[in-house]
């Protein structure tokens, strides 16, 4: 089964490509089995977001992301983007970038796009990177997901409309929702394991199909 049913108008998936693991996104969605003719396509300048249904921000480095995307006019649009009720996920330094608020971007400001507040490498250094077996519910399957921890950062506060998809065993949420908004601490890019990316690709197959302005 492939998501893309309409052929004339398949799925249009960006990854921002600035900086950070941005090719192991891309290399984790072109193995999915359903990702049928989606396209996917490398964003560096606003103008190719415009016919994108949804965006990755991959992890990396918070202020060199947020450095990049004001000197290539991309924060503005990235906003609109999420505005217009297109999906975007953020992992790890691109779940900084979208947050509300976070510690330590200075003189960087966070977009704003999902209402968490996030504390920039809460796990502490490289060497304290870590990783964990977390059952996440919302992923197909029952088998946990394996997560990667790499001078993540920590979620310390979600706002009434965030629902929290999955937590350590701590109760630290790790990855969370707020309407057509992904974020998550960790890098399932960097795994064999093809859900979370699926689980994206859902949603952006939702989002579309709930009939928001895309042109
Ligand atoms: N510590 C990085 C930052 O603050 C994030 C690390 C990552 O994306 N793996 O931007």
């Amino acid at each position: 089964m492939t998501l893309n049913v309409n052929h004339e108008n398949p799925l249009r998936i960006g990854v921002l490509a600035l900086q950070g693991d941005f090719r192991e996104h891309m290399n984790t969605l072109r193995r999915l089995d359903e990702v049928g003719e989606t396209e996917i396509v490398e964003v560096r300048l606003p103008a190719q977001l415009e016919r994108l249904d949804g965006v990755i921000i991959p992890g990396g480095e918070s202020t060199t992301i947020s450095k990049l995307m004001q000197d290539y006019g991309l924060l503005a649009p990235i906003k609109a983007f999420a505005k217009a009720g297109k999906t975007v996920w953020g992992t790890c330094a691109g779940m900084i970038v979208i947050a509300k608020e976070t510690t330590d971007l200075a003189p960087w400001k966070p977009l704003g796009l999902v209402d968490i507040s996030v504390s920039r490498n809460a796990y502490g250094r490289q060497v304290e990177s870590f990783e964990e077996e977390v059952s996440i519910p919302a992923l197909k399957g029952d088998q946990p997901f394996h997560c990667i921890f790499i001078r993540a950062p920590s979620i310390s506060k979600t706002g009434k409309k965030v629902k929290v998809l999955a937590q350590l065993p701590d109760g630290a949420p790790i990855a969370a929702r707020q309407d057509q908004i992904l974020v998550t601490a960790f890098h399932p890019e960097l795994t064999q394991d093809t859900r979370f990316h699926s689980f994206f690709l859902r949603m952006v197959g939702e989002g579309r199909g709930n009939g928001q302005d895309r042109s």
